[in-house]
């Protein structure tokens, strides 16, 4: 079987899968607290899952990268358990991953997000390899690989049903690692994430001002959302449907065409 995992490889092995043009995935996630019910390493659980089930699915597609265990959290120090790297320290240090992989002759470089305080900053990551090389590199959420069958499974309100350690997360790691999930600590729903009508927060649309508080001030147990909704046979749907669409996306990505560059600029002579 054709090896999926970047870490299995031999050196000649990566130099001939950046040859044959393979994608590569590097998931992102944080140690970060989840409430009363799911452990601090969740994030990176179902991360983890989803990319590697994807590229072991993709016959030698994708390559999913080590991943990257730590991340943006300082709105969550008040909860013991979280992990916080200063936002400028996480893009460069994601950036540095990322470019490695173009200058070993990878160009498809996609960043699959499971924290959502990341997002902003694997965005801008994407954009600065795609602005400093030639090659491609995207970045998304997981969950939002899933919207089609949130849309249709969804019990929880909208918007701040779905937000942390929620429906979405407990179903998710309820199908993946049931053991992890502490079902008599699920507690009520708690702190639907939303301030004011301008102000709200859930994984799959917030409002239009973007305004993030320390967790703490807004909940108590850390959740954001209603954990109580989660069934595991909606954790199947949610992490097939991920997989299916980041198999389908970077098949996409692969094909999309390198369009030749631009330059208008005046070029002064003299410099
Ligand atoms: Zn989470």
């Amino acid at each position: 079987m054709i090896k999926h995992l970047y870490r299995t490889l031999t050196w000649p092995e990566s130099k001939q899968r950046a040859e044959q043009g393979a994608v590569i995935v590097i998931p992102i996630a944080a140690i970060e607290q989840h409430g009363y019910h799911l452990p601090i390493d969740v994030d990176n659980v179902l991360v983890e899952h989803v990319t590697e089930e994807a590229a072991s699915r993709s016959d030698g597609l994708i390559l999913t990268a080590p991943m990257i265990h730590y991340g943006f959290n300082e709105h969550n120090m008040g909860f013991p358990g979280t992990i916080s790297i200063r936002e400028t320290v996480f893009m460069d240090f994601v950036y540095d991953v990322a470019y490695s992989f173009v200058r070993q002759g990878f160009d498809r470089i996609v960043l699959i997000n499971g924290h959502g305080s990341n997002q902003m900053l694997c965005n801008l990551v994407a954009r600065r390899v795609v602005n400093t090389t030639k090659a491609f590199c995207a970045a998304a959420a997981h969950w939002w690989l899933a919207k089609a069958e949130v849309d249709k499974l969804r019990d929880s309100a909208f918007p701040g049903g779905m937000a942390h350690a929620c429906e979405f997360e407990t179903a998710m790691c309820m199908h993946i690692r049931p053991e992890l999930v502490e079902l008599d600590k699920l507690g009520d729903r708690e702190a639907p994430s939303s301030r004011n009508e301008f102000i709200f927060d859930d994984l799959f649309g917030s409002g239009p001002v973007h305004f993030v508080d320390r967790w703490s001030c807004i909940s108590e147990s850390g959740v954001e959302g209603d954990p109580n909704l989660a069934t595991p046979e909606k954790g199947k749907a949610f992490s097939e449907c991920s997989i299916a669409n980041l198999i389908r996306f970077c098949r996409l990505f692969r094909d999309m065409k390198v369009q030749p560059d631009r330059d208008y600029n005046y070029r002064n002579p003299s410099l």
